[in-house]
């Protein structure tokens, strides 16, 4: 039975049963986990049309993008699934014992090992992908970990939905009961409540800064402060470089004009702040863009709670000294509609006002008209971590602004070079995080197979009798991993 209870003591219950799972969870092969990992992903498909249309219902999003985003959530479960197969994700490293070495060297070897109980926190934007059974579950259920979900309550119903496939899951494959629990109480006590549970051994969370932030503040307050994987919020500088804006502007400002617009701007990689040099390139750049940007139909936002956040927002950066407003969408918006807003401020206005770097979580965009390659890269380095930055250029552009490719790793954990940053690729070399505010611990990765290490700790045992060992360090190697073994990739 899915536990859905919400007072303290029945949170209480809840961890205690994840932390009892945990143990038998964390037992079963990779091979039972894999399965367990394409049945919750079969079970997600089997919800069909049905599951589409309650999510539809509510969050506006269209069924299109929905059937895209499930596609995304059941191969990403299949992925991990194929990552426990193969197995070498486990990182085993063999140092065999060298006695005649003064000191003699012991026989020392390690792995990575689950961590416990994980809580999952998903954001509104992204009911399945980032949700009850989105990447932050699959992977610490890959891990070996126990899951406890807090639903989201913008998608509650879907919430459910997603988490009565994972019992059935459960059920089916015979996994310990209570290794995926889901819990739906609305309040931030509740969340606070889970995140410093003593059984808690580590939360993921994908939302705004805000609520990432009290989470790790929650967690940094505890008696044992515990790892969390915050993805927030991104404002995705694009630097537009000179010699493609003067001969592609109008190309630019479409392409801009689709992204910043994408799924009315409710994407945590949206391209909220383009930066460019004053030209006449730039001039027919931003002439094109608003010309895009006044004919696009308003749409209903998630929420409204966020519709709400978002004209807010929107109206305070519009009132901030130098900031202009270049074009909006010439239909009046309907009920929970959002207006797609383009403003352009100049850089020195722009370096004063540090209320210009925030997140306008929507389909809102500043564009900062910069005096040359000095101001620009003093905006770009005044911006807080990112998720992704991108560089739009020709080849001409990256010969003459090299030093801008020498800054950008410091600015984010993807960088793009011309294209649109909306669209996360699920794959192995995919860096989704970036340094702080955009993650709160930029060595890791939310999406892809590498988002699996968040979960898992190192163990080395020394001189520890092969029969005790875990499969993975055993000398026969009998899952026929790859291994660091004496500093050599071997399978055998
Ligand atoms: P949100 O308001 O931060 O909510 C996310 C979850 O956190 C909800 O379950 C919410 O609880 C909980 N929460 C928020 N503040 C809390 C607090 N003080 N104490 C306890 N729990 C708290 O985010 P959202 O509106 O759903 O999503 C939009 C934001 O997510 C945007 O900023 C977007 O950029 C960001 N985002 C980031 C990524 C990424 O990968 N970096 C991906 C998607 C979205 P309640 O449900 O009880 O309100």
């Amino acid at each position: 039975m899915m536990n859905t209870s919400h007072s303290p003591a029945q949170i209480d219950t809840v961890m205690q049963q994840a932390a009892a799972a945990f143990v038998a969870y964390q037992k079963t092969s990779p091979v039972q986990k894999a399965v367990f990992l394409e049945t919750i992903a079969a079970n997600i498909e089997a919800l069909g049309d049905a599951l589409i249309s309650k999510t539809s219902e509510e969050t506006n999003l269209p069924p299109a993008r929905l059937t895209g985003e499930r596609g995304r959530t059941t191969m990403q479960l299949r992925m991990f699934a194929q990552l426990l197969r193969e197995g070498s994700w486990v990182e085993a490293t063999v140092d065999t014992a060298i006695p005649d070495k003064t000191p003699p060297r012991p026989d020392i070897r390690k792995m990575l090992v689950p961590m416990g109980t994980v809580v999952v926190f998903g954001a509104s934007n992204f009911p399945f992908a980032y949700s009850t059974a989105g990447g932050d579950t699959a992977s610490a259920l890959a891990a070996g970990c126990s899951v406890v979900v807090k639903a989201h309550p913008a998608h509650l119903q879907t919430s459910i939905m997603v988490a009565d496939a994972i019992a059935a899951a459960i059920a089916s494959t015979g996994m310990p009961e209570h290794c995926f629990q889901h819990v739906t109480d609305a309040s931030f006590e509740a969340g606070k409540a889970l995140v410093q549970h003593p059984h808690t051994a580590a939360v993921g969370f994908t939302g705004s800064y805000t609520g990432g932030r009290a989470l790790y503040d929650y967690a940094a307050a505890r008696k044992s402060p515990i790892p969390v994987f915050a993805e927030m919020g991104s404002i995705n500088p694009v630097i537009l470089l000179p010699d493609t804006l003067s001969t592609n502007a109008e190309s630019l400002a479409k392409q801009y004009a689709g992204s910043i617009t994408l799924g009315m701007g409710q994407f945590c990689t949206n391209p909220g702040i383009l930066l460019g040099i004053a030209s006449e390139g730039l001039q027919a750049f931003l002439q094109a863009l608003a010309k895009e940007i006044g004919t696009i139909a308003p749409a209903k936002m998630l929420h409204a709670g966020i519709h709400k956040a978002y004209f807010e927002k929107m109206k305070t950066a519009l009132q901030q000294k130098g900031v202009k407003l270049l074009s909006q969408t010439t239909t009046a918006p309907g009920e929970l509609e959002a207006q797609p807003v383009i403003a352009t401020v100049d850089g020195a206005a722009f370096l004063l006002d540090p209320l210009l770097r925030e997140e306008v979580f929507g389909p809102y965009s500043l564009v900062v008209i910069c005096d040359n390659e000095a101001e620009l890269t003093a905006v770009w380095r005044s911006l807080t971590g990112q998720l992704t930055t991108t560089l739009m250029g020709t080849d001409a552009d990256f010969a003459a602004h090299a030093s801008l490719l020498e800054i950008a790793p410091a600015i984010a954990g993807r960088i793009v070079f011309n294209g649109v940053p909306t669209g996360v690729e699920v794959c192995a070399s995919m860096v989704h995080g970036g340094p702080f505010p955009a993650s709160t611990d930029s060595r890791f990765t939310a999406v892809g197979i590498h988002a699996v290490k968040r979960w898992v700790r190192p163990v080395c045992y020394q001189n520890c009798p092969d029969a005790l060992l875990p499969e993975a360090l055993q000398a026969a190697n009998p899952l026929g991993i790859w291994r660091l073994v004496n500093n050599e990739w071997v399978r055998a």
